[in-house]
């Protein structure tokens, strides 16, 4: 596994590779590593020649900066797994590098980042855009592993490779969860023990939400809410039911392909998302 800090030097060994007509994917992570990062390096190398994974936690995308300071750091465990799961190449930039000058730039998705994760974490996805821009001009991928844990932030990736031509197929993968249900999360491992259960909860919720759709959104709502609200220990940031391609407000579950179930939940100050994506059937 070769491991780069620097840009030009990683641009150097990928352009050698490329020649050799390699086609390769690409896995951008934050870092402290777990089995869903794994499984997007899994999903890479069985559909190309090369696998890169990066590794950098973005200060531009944290609008909170405990946040930013309490996000776990594990880099030495991360390469062995990442080595261990046969990733070829690591990108390990700095953030003096990648912001020696702060951009200036600032992207608007409209509503896609008007809901949900962009209300409340106001300029978070100003920051997504930014960083996911720069690692895909650097590696350069012909294909870029995303999850679903973070459904829109793949979508507001989607539009802008969309909007700016990048010429880069992005693959959405499953979310790979804990035995009990618990979505995986770097943030699981700032977790006590007894909240670390509870937190399973949240994926009840969503279970809940999607088996009570057929009694309308609103009471699905309800249902999910009513259910998290046993717990004291989760205090619900959003929880919301839209069309699982567009975000759009959803007020007729037939009117759509596929609902979107998410939440954000904070479990003793640390701060868990989750979804799932429900294909509709239109025939019902
Ligand atoms: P992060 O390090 O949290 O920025 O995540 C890096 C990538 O891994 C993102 O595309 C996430 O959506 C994805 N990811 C994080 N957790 C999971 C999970 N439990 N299952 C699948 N993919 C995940």
């Amino acid at each position: 596994m070769e491991v780069f800090k620097d840009p030009s030097s990683l641009q150097k060994f990928l352009f050698k590779e490329r020649c050799k007509a390699k086609s390769l994917g690409f896995a951008p992570t934050m870092g402290a590593l777990h089995q869903g990062h794994i499984s997007l390096i899994q999903e890479s190398r069985q559909e190309n020649n090369l696998t890169v994974a990066s590794i950098f936690v973005n200060p531009l995308q944290f609008n909170n900066t405990k946040d930013l300071e309490l996000y776990p750091r594990t880099l030495e465990k991360d390469l062995k797994m990442l080595e261990d799961a046969g990733t070829d190449v690591v990108f390990l930039p700095s953030a003096e590098e990648v912001y020696k000058d702060l951009p200036r730039l600032k992207v608007n998705f409209g509503h896609l980042e008007e809901v949900m994760e962009g209300k409340f974490r106001p300029g978070h996805f100003n920051g997504v855009a930014i960083i996911v821009a720069k690692l895909f001009h650097y590696v350069n991928p012909d294909r870029a592993y995303f999850g679903q844990k973070d459904l829109q932030q793949f979508l507001i990736i989607q539009q802008m490779v969309k909007d700016l031509s990048f010429p880069i197929q992005l693959k959405c993968c499953p979310i790979i969860r804990e035995r009990d249900g618990l979505a995986m999360s770097s943030r699981n491992m700032r977790l006590s023990q007894e909240n670390r259960q509870v937190a399973a909860e949240i994926y009840r919720a969503l279970l809940l939400a999607k088996d009570s759709l057929g009694n309308g959104i609103e009471k699905a709502k309800e249902k999910a809410m009513a259910h998290m609200a046993r717990y004291k220990e989760l205090e619900p940031e959003y929880f919301e039911i839209a069309d699982g391609e567009t975000l759009a407000p959803v007020k007729d579950v037939k009117e759509h392909g596929k609902l979107a179930i998410c939440a954000a939940v904070n479990v003793d100050g640390v701060r868990l998302i989750d979804n799932i994506l429900i294909k509709i059937d239109s025939n019902n």
